[in-house]
């Protein structure tokens, strides 16, 4: 061995592995596998981004003053305490990286988003895993983990992939009882989605003190996971820490236009809120009835249960044998269950048929 050698913290992980999007002999293939929103991205926003063209050897403004201000505007926010990044999972590394690193501890839920271990371990933290015995964040089992080399606290709320939903009463009170040097991640990729009364989506958490942090994404319902843009919204000196950490031109300057036009495209939100809500609700009565286990939802995606590991794999080959490819969930400790995500009502009607065919057949 005489190459170059990386930190030892780098072998900690596997490779991130996201949903699979082809299916050789397939052609036309239904993704139900990232989560990426039932419609594409708004017609607008496929226009501003080719128009972002004549502009391409432009460097964009790496403060993202308009696009802030855009998404200042369209959720009521302070534009000063928002800063973009490339996907809100660049952000997570940030904050990790800022916060965190070898010698302190970070906590999040068992069956928790997989990139806050990934960049956890990177930044060489030990990552702790709180037990979710109903599938759903426990704030008990989250505080019981909490020591003096805690730093971070991670909840994705609603969660992936099993699509719980902590109230706002239950956040409040994590929050509540962490160290005030403990700062707590609250991942609302799925926000736009939840019609639930009780929601906070981290606003809340965020305005009432100074170690809070909410992100949020433009992959989800807005349809860009392409363009990569993800947005925190945080305390003034969690917002100045992340502007000195973050690559000074991190957005690229198409994702900020195509952004920018996503928020004005009228009634975008309502109305891929107000289709996931019935589809899933739709979708999730077939499962059902088809005998299979689907856990609650707050989000653009169903945690199916097909009881063991063996009936999970024969469900996906199943699936995958009808050119529909969904998420294995085995690396999130689930490997009894297949997460969906809602599409269209097509492609909803084609996997609960499937599925159905898979259970009698
Ligand atoms: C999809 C997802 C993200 C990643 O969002 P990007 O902005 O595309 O990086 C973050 N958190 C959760 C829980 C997600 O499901």
């Amino acid at each position: 061995m005489s190459g170059p050698i990386a930190r030892p913290e780098v072998f900690a992980v596997a490779p991130y592995v996201g949903g699979e999007s082809v299916l050789p002999g397939v052609a036309r293939v239904v993704k139900l596998s990232s989560n990426e929103g039932a419609f594409g991205a708004p017609p607008a926003a496929r226009e501003a981004l080719a128009q972002a063209a004549a502009n391409l050897h432009r460097y964009p403004d790496g403060g993202m003053a308009r696009l802030r201000g855009s998404i200042g505007a369209a959720f009521g926010l302070d534009a000063a305490r928002i800063v973009c990044g490339n996907g809100s999972d660049e952000l997570i590394s940030l904050l990790i990286q800022a916060y965190g690193g070898s010698g302190t501890e970070l906590i999040m839920s068992a069956h928790g988003f997989a990139i806050y271990e990934i960049a956890g371990k990177l930044a060489g933290c030990v990552v702790h895993k709180a037990p979710e015995p109903e599938l759903i964040a426990d704030v008990d089992n989250v505080l019981a983990l909490v020591n003096d080399a805690t730093r971070m606290v991670f909840i994705a709320n609603p969660n992936n992939p099993t699509g719980a939903l902590l109230g706002a009463d239950e956040m409040a009170r994590l929050r509540a009882n962490l160290p005030a040097h403990v700062l707590l991640v609250v991942d609302a990729a799925y926000a736009e989605y939840v019609e639930r009364a009780d929601y906070d989506a981290g606003v809340g958490l965020v305005d009432a003190g100074d170690n809070t942090v909410m992100t949020r994404t433009f992959s989800k319902i807005f349809g860009l996971g392409g363009a990569r843009l993800g947005w925190a919204y945080a305390p003034p000196a969690i917002v100045d820490v992340l502007n000195r950490m973050r690559p000074p031109f991190n957005v690229n300057a198409g994702a900020a236009l195509a952004a920018e036009a996503a928020l004005a495209a009228p009634g975008w939100i309502e109305q891929g809120r107000a289709h996931n809500t019935q589809a899933r609700a739709l979708l999730a009565q077939r499962l059902i009835q088809s005998g299979l286990v689907v856990h609650p939802s707050e989000a653009n995606f169903l945690l199916v249960d097909f009881g063991a590991p063996s009936r999970a794999q024969a469900a996906d080959a199943f699936l995958r044998g009808q050119g529909i490819i969904v998420r294995n969930v085995t690396s999130y400790g689930l490997p009894s269950c297949l997460r969906i995500t809602i599409g269209t009502d097509e492609e909803c009607g084609l996997v609960a048929q499937a599925l159905s065919e898979f259970v009698h057949g």
